[in-house]
């Protein structure tokens, strides 16, 4: 997919304008029904995250022995997230777990750039709220 159909994706499903992280956490816990969670736990070395598709809620678990700065900590939150868009957009899809480890995997790659594309609406929304501060309070 180009980058611009993954921005489409994100648009057909209101993500394209989300000012936040838990903005975007909201969204997709609509779109699924159900609370979407977000945990954090000392999962070892091997991973930086995981998403727990159980059948009342998803959970969304940091490792807290991986993560390094608030900026990583949130891209995971992101990439995980989209793990949970993915289940929802194509349940066949999706397992009911997914570690993030395995880069090689076609739903890796697809989650990780999906990922990538919501921080860049986040941060874009910080920028201009950056500006507008700075403008309104010099
Ligand atoms: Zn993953």
């Amino acid at each position: 997919m180009s980058p611009d159909r993954y921005r489409d994706v994100l648009a057909a499903h209101g993500l394209d304008r989300v000012p936040s992280l838990d903005a975007a956490i909201e969204v997709v816990a609509g779109l699924r029904g159900r609370p979407v969670e977000v945990g954090a736990a000392d999962l070892g070395d091997s991973v930086w995250g995981m998403w727990l598709g159980l059948p009342e809620s998803d959970q969304i678990v940091v490792n807290t022995s991986s993560i390094v700065s608030d900026r990583h900590r949130e891209h995971v939150v992101a990439h995980e997230l989209m793990h949970v868009l993915d289940a929802h957009i194509d349940p066949e899809r999706a397992g009911t777990c997914a570690m993030r480890t395995h880069f090689d995997d076609p739903t890796e790659r697809r989650v990780e750039v999906l990922a990538s594309e919501l921080m860049l609406v986040i941060s874009a929304h910080r920028g201009l709220r950056g500006r507008l501060d700075s403008f309104l309070r010099p």
